[in-house]
């Protein structure tokens, strides 16, 4: 079973410590290789190569940076089913998902911040005709990038690769759940002759190798990618040390459906928004309110069709959901049905794990779950599940239905069906959400701004935010 390298200094390494952790296939439910228990020592050892390249890679011509993005983005476009498979494999994950999504996206975003940071540009400010003002957007320097298991590559790749454009050099972390495409990220960085130190990707748990990134002391920058408790912690460690902060956290969002909709497009949407990824995407509508009106017709619509969804082997092109990402995350979601049914909820469909037959059976699979009848104050309808597990509930009128899509401490995205473009744009404006979808869903245009209000975090991903982030304005003023 192969062992997964620690990337640092330019190099693939052991950890100090020679200590190994279990990496699963969540298909099977079985060890199938190792992940390196990293420290604070390796996290030094990354921290120290990060520091050397800074001040060269911080002055080479952007052009000259953008080159070794590109290549990176090539050769991730060139290994798409190396990386394809590894993912479904490590994630659990559908692979015509991770090979029509989350691959060609982490390209995308080398691609993008590639060309991005040819077009970015800073302020001047005249003062009349006796001074001038001009903004200077240096890179902060060592940038702590820390990022979660769901869609691994191209979350990872959605923060290392802007600040890499912006000059900064990385101590990265994945999730120790699921750590492979990382590491054929580190290898693909090689081949593309990426300078030693300008990108180091330390493996290991949330609480050694993330908190030790989070906590060091000359790590001036954390962009963070996780749960809103551990989003708190890092919150709690960062800001008394005054870092730059960006936290992309947790939502609860709901998808909105009035009768006035495009039924059919809304139907087969709300569908992929229910339960794509195994509905572990963070943009997942798991909190469906659908008008009074055409609710029976649409809770008949949506279990008939979420019946077809089949379950099973990732690997399989009729697969349209795979398994669980770990068996921890398995059980707690099944948890959370049964606290759904402890509030009243009743199970219209799914709720239960699955076996799959053959090599499978010790795999981690629950049915699409959808459950009616539960008030919108309830846990159930507060808390992230973060799973194949959506509930429905009816509505008469567009304010009822702000005051419980806004009941929740998160704010992430939404989702909006109607045809009446008055009322879209009102509730738009209304919702506590950072991102809305009207008539679509997970729409992604990389130059726009991506994160949420309340608990689903602080600052903004994407685009020149992402740039801005990465480094830090210095204004000059000079008297003419
Ligand atoms: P998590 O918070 O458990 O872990 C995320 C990362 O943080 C991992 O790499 C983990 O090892 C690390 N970590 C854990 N404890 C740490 C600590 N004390 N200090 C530093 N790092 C630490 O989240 P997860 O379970 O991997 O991911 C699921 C969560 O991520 C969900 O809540 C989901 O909504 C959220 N998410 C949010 C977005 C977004 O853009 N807002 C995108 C994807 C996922």
């Amino acid at each position: 079973m192969e062992n997964i390298k620690n990337y640092i200094n330019g190099e693939l390494v052991e950890p100090l410590s020679k200590k190994y952790l279990d990496n699963y296939d969540p298909s099977k439910g079985k060890v199938y290789s190792y992940i390196p228990d990293s420290d604070e020592k390796d996290v030094e050892l990354a921290y120290e190569a990060a520091n050397k390249a800074f001040h060269k890679w911080s002055l080479t011509p952007k052009d000259k940076r953008s080159e070794y993005l590109l290549k990176i983005a090539a050769l991730i476009e060139k290994n798409i089913d190396k990386l394809a498979l590894a993912e479904s494999i490590d994630n659990g994950k559908p692979l015509k998902l991770a090979k029509t999504i989350d691959i060609p996206r982490a390209a995308s975003n080398f691609h993008f911040y590639g060309t991005g940071i040819l077009h970015y540009a800073a302020n001047a400010h005249s003062m009349e005709d006796n001074a001038i003002n001009y903004t200077l957007r240096q890179p902060v320097g060592v940038a702590g990038c820390i990022s979660p298991w769901n869609l691994p590559l191209y979350l990872f790749s959605w923060k290392i690769a802007p600040a890499l454009a912006a000059g900064c050099t990385v101590v990265a972390k994945p999730s120790e759940v699921t750590p492979m495409t990382a590491y054929l990220l580190s290898e693909i960085c090689i081949e593309a002759g990426l300078p030693p130190g300008v990108l180091n990707i330390v493996h290991g748990l949330g609480a050694k190798v993330g908190n030790a990134i989070v906590s060091h002391k000359n790590i001036p920058l954390i962009s963070f990618t996780g749960g809103t408790s551990t989003g708190k912690q890092i919150a709690a460690i960062a800001a008394p040390m005054f870092k730059k902060l960006s936290l992309e956290l947790g939502g609860k969002n709901p998808n909105i459906i009035f009768a006035d909709c495009d039924y059919d497009k809304m139907l087969a949407t709300t569908l992929l928004s229910s339960f794509a990824n195994q509905g572990q995407i963070c943009l997942c509508g798991s909190r469906i309110f659908v008008e009074r009106k055409i609710y029976d017709k649409f809770k008949n619509d949506f279990v008939t069709k979420t019946k077809t969804l089949i379950v099973g082997n990732p690997l399989d092109e009729k697969t349209k959901v795979g398994a669980i990402v770990s068996k921890i995350h398995f059980e707690k979601i099944l948890s959370y049905i049964e606290l759904a049914k402890r509030e009243g909820g009743k199970i219209l469909c799914g709720g239960k794990p699955i076996t799959v037959s053959g090599e499978f059976s010790e795999g981690y699979y629950i049915e699409p779950t959808i459950i009616e009848g539960l008030d919108y104050n309830c846990r159930t309808n507060q808390e992230e599940i973060f799973g194949p597990v959506v509930t429905i509930t009816p509505f008469d009128t567009e304010e009822e239905v702000l005051r419980m899509a806004n009941s929740t401490i998160y704010g992430l995205a939404s989702v909006l069906w109607t045809q009446d473009l008055t009322r879209a744009h009102r509730i738009a404006n209304t919702i506590h959400a950072g991102i809305v979808w009207i008539n679509c869903w997970l729409l992604r245009d990389l130059r726009t701004p991506f994160g949420g209000v309340k608990a689903s975090g602080v600052g903004r991903e994407g685009g020149f935010e992402a740039l801005d982030f990465f480094t830090e304005p210095k204004n000059v003023c000079i008297k003419l």
